[in-house]
């Protein structure tokens, strides 16, 4: 895509010029014209990505975490008139990073306890899920500090990109005897096969929304288990009674 600033730049252009008093005729605009002018309505916060060892520019759109919003995310620009929702609501779920954070419980406008990811597909829509390329999620109480759904033209299926809270990450991996603690997790990606990169695990998936909506299910129940687990902390900390593996939320050694 053009850069929004000579997009922008154009579109003074053309407003200057237009001294007429009738309505700007913007869908008589070239169809790339209308995109720029889109873009600019529809990205969402720019990320420089510089914490994050020069990945490239994203937009992000958060949908739950700090701020909820939803359905309400789509942009102003997409409630004009049908043809203009049409063209700018495929370019805002194709050119955004939607992101979630599941430790959303104190918000209880979210509609608990769906399925997660799925029931918000469903709220966006079959032809807006179609065009979704990113998706990412964080879960502090599940230790996934990212996890990177991107899409292709293949919805449901996926490749999800998953890094683990860094010390719980590599005690997986390095520490063999602590491995048990993410079972349930690694359980997840097995089931499709998953290799191992620097820092995280990748696995390709027939459907995303199944995997997502495990995890934020296996986050439900951990946050419910309230269990006295005689191990807890001493490495055993596994709940019989709910199926689940409990974890510190301290950050620091596991030992
Ligand atoms: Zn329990």
């Amino acid at each position: 895509m053009s850069s929004p600033p000579r997009a922008r730049a154009k579109l003074v252009t053309i407003v200057r010029r237009s001294r007429s008093p009738k309505p700007f005729p913007f869908l008589s605009l070239p169809a790339e014209l209308r995109n720029q002018i889109y873009s600019l309505c529809i990205l969402g916060r720019p990320h420089d990505g510089s914490s994050s060892g020069g990945t490239p520019p994203t937009n992000l759109i958060c949908v739950v975490g700090s701020r909820f919003c939803l359905g309400d995310h789509q942009p102003i620009v997409t409630r004009i008139n049908r043809q203009m929702r049409h063209e700018a609501l495929s370019l805002f779920y194709r050119e955004n990073v939607f992101t979630f954070n599941f430790d959303c419980d104190r918000d209880t406008r979210w509609p608990y306890p769906h399925d997660f990811f799925s029931h918000w597909l469903g709220i966006i829509g079959p032809s807006n899920t179609r065009n979704l390329r990113c998706v990412k999620i964080a879960s502090p109480v599940l230790h996934v500090r990212n996890l990177t759904i991107t899409f292709g033209d293949s919805f449901p299926s996926g490749k999800l990109a998953l890094e683990m809270a860094g010390d719980f990450f590599e005690n997986t991996w390095i520490r063999p005897e602590q491995r048990q603690r993410s079972l349930w997790l690694l359980e997840t990606f097995l089931i499709n096969g998953f290799e191992a990169g620097e820092g995280e695990l990748v696995a390709r998936v027939e459907d995303v929304t199944e995997m997502v909506d495990l995890l934020w299910r296996f986050q439900k129940k951990i946050e419910g288990c309230s269990h006295p687990v005689p191990g807890l902390g001493k490495g055993t900390d596994y709940c019989e009674k709910c199926g689940v593996w409990r974890f510190r939320r301290t950050r620091g050694t596991l030992d």
